[in-house]
Parts: C-alpha cells; sequence; structure tokens
C-alpha cells in the first residue's frame, strides 16, 4: 500500500463513519499535500523524519505514511477498518446483499469529494454492477451544478470510463432540482439523453403546504423523472420536514412509475417511517440510495436496507435490485 493509498482509505473510512470532525479534514489535507509531492521526495523525507515540516502533515497522517512505506500494518488504518464499519441488522442485510447498484451519488463535478473514477471503483469494491452518476443541476449554484454543455461532456467522460471498468456500468443521469413552479432546471432535450433522473426539491423548503404538493406532484408526473430524491427535505435535528399532502405525492409516484427514494444519508434518512409505510401502501417503487458526496459514504445504503426491513419495503418493488438492463427499461417507460 502507497503513502497516498493509506491516506486515502484513511479518509475513506472517516467519511463512511460521518466524521466531518477536524481530524476528518486534517487528513483530506494531507492526502492533498502527498498526492502533490513525487513519492521519492515522500520517501526521503519519511527517511530524514521531516515529514511534518510540510505544511499540512501533521503527527498522525506522517505515521500512516511512515508504515505504509516501511510496507507493514499501518496502526491507525487498522483501528479505523475495524471501528468504522456501517451498522447493519441481519434483517437489513437480507437487502443489502439483493442490491445490484445505488442511483444517487455526487462527484467533484458538482459538490462531490472524488473523481467518477474513484466512486466507480469503491461502487465495485463494494460489489456493485452498475451505479448512477447524479450531480446537480445548475440552479444549484453553490453546489457547482452542471450546465448543459458540463454535463455532456460528463457523459462522454463516462462514456470512456466504462470503456474501462467494464463489465461494471456507469449509467448517466442527474439530480435535478424541482423548481417553485414544479417544472425541473433541465428541458425535455437534456432529460431524455440520461438513463436515470433523480429529481429533489432543494430550494423554497418551507412553502405552503398546498403549493408544495402541487409542486412535487408535477414533478412527480415529469415522464422524464424517474426517482424522486428526499421527499420531505428534513435534515434530523437541524430542519423540519416540508409540509406536502403524502397521499397525492405517493399516488402519483405510483401512478407515473416514479420510485420514491429512501435516501441513506445519516442526517436525512428521509422518508420518515410513517411515510415510508405510506409510500409502501400506495404500490410505490423504491431505490435505496446513498446520496455519497465521496467514496467513504457509497458505503451507507446498510442505513436505508435496515430500515427497508424495519418497514417491510416488499424486496421485489427495490429498483436497484434489478439487474442494469431491467431497471433501464423501466426508466425508458417500457414496464
Ligand atoms: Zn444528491
Amino acid at each position: 500500500m502507497t503513502p497516498v493509498e493509506a491516506l486515502e482509505r484513511v479518509v475513506h473510512c472517516l467519511d463512511r463513519a460521518h466524521d466531518t470532525g477536524y481530524k476528518a479534514k486534517a487528513f483530506i489535507r494531507a492526502l492533498d499535500v502527498a498526492r502533490a509531492l513525487p513519492p521519492t521526495e515522500l520517501a526521503e523525507r519519511a527517511d530524514a523524519g521531516t515529514l511534518t515540516q510540510l505544511d499540512g502533515i501533521g503527527d498522525s497522517s506522517a505515521k500512516v505514511i511512515q508504515q505504509a512505506l516501511a510496507g507493514g500494518d499501518v496502526a491507525y488504518l487498522s483501528e479505523l477498518e475495524a471501528k468504522t464499519q456501517v451498522p447493519i441488522t441481519p434483517a437489513g442485510e437480507v437487502y443489502r446483499q439483493a442490491l445490484l447498484g445505488d442511483l444517487h451519488m455526487h462527484s467533484r463535478w458538482s459538490d462531490g469529494g472524488a473523481t467518477i473514477e474513484a466512486m466507480a471503483r469503491t461502487a465495485v469494491a463494494l460489489g456493485h454492477e452498475y451505479m448512477v452518476l447524479t450531480d446537480h443541476s445548475p440552479r444549484l449554484t453553490v453546489a457547482h451544478g452542471l450546465s448543459e454543455e458540463r454535463l455532456h461532456q460528463q457523459v462522454s467522460d463516462v462514456a470512456t470510463l466504462n470503456g474501462q471498468l467494464a463489465p461494471f456500468r456507469i449509467l448517466t443521469g442527474i439530480e435535478v432540482d424541482i423548481l417553485e413552479d414544479g417544472t425541473l432546471d433541465h428541458g425535455d432535450a437534456v432529460l431524455s439523453e440520461l438513463d436515470v433522473v433523480v429529481a429533489s426539491v432543494h430550494s423554497k423548503l418551507r412553502m405552503a403546504g398546498k403549493e408544495m404538493t402541487e409542486r412535487m406532484v408535477r414533478a412527480v408526473a415529469n415522464p422524464h423523472v424517474d426517482i424522486l430524491g428526499h421527499c420531505t427535505g428534513r435534515m434530523i435535528g437541524k430542519r423540519d420536514p416540508s409540509s406536502f399532502d403524502p397521499d397525492y405525492v405517493f399516488a402519483a409516484c405510483a401512478q407515473f412509475h416514479t420510485a420514491v427514494e429512501i435516501n441513506c444519508r445519516p442526517e436525512r434518512l428521509d422518508p420518515p417511517r410513517p411515510l415510508l409505510q405510506l409510500a409502501i401502501d400506495y404500490g410505490c417503487y423504491f431505490a435505496i440510495n446513498s446520496d455519497a458526496q465521496a467514496t467513504g459514504q457509497l458505503e451507507w445504503q446498510p442505513h436505508g436496507c435496515n430500515r427497508a426491513a424495519e418497514v417491510g419495503v416488499p424486496l421485489d418493488r427495490v429498483i436497484n435490485a434489478w439487474p442494469a438492463d431491467q431497471l433501464l427499461a423501466w426508466t425508458a417507460g417500457a414496464a
């Protein structure tokens, strides 16, 4: 394991434990520094004991680099590997085992921290057959949403990567913003080129319930929309769920074949259990998605699997438990 690989794995483990504190930031910084240095200089400095003279390398990261170069056990990493496993229940494990892909994630193209390739290689390592890349749409400027031009560029980059990663498949997609009137932040022409479209509300989350219901139903009914992302918009302990009439929204999801996302981010876990139960009753389809912004967060699907098992989501209605071709036929409207 090279020093860069060891530091990458440390960052991955801290991410999957949702550690966003000082230590995680320090290791991300150390990783950037290590990546930018010629490997020979890193080795020379490790020998001379001068790693910590580099801005961004502290005692902990220097130790990881030294131990990686020595070729033996990297003590801090071994400790993290054991300590940061994402918990899963036996019933949740049945769902996790059934998942063949992940349909919502971000790369450096928008607000993610990893390259598309790093996300894809992690998805492969997690046993997935495919993933959908869903960076943000232009209106979300804080997240560097993708213009039509950048999206086309991304689609062509994905085609190149697919050539290298086969049989694994990166499917093209987007997390498109649902605008205030329920229209979407990209036109029909762009959306029809993509394999999978996740639509989410990211603005005006506090609008009146009646308007929010109309807004969401209009988006759900859009033939390009395949998945309704994190439907209530809640942030646990920080932001209440939006107000909308879930009967209308889930009835529309069932009618227009728009899957309800079970968002696995620990701060979201959206929808809450009672709404998830209601969506089951309406006959909705589901997608258990990490919404990852870093490689470690791709390991978050167990959070949603545990919840799906608890509430009794029918496994045959989980669209990312289907093979890619079945999923693509469904998103194309053939099912
Ligand atoms: Zn997202």
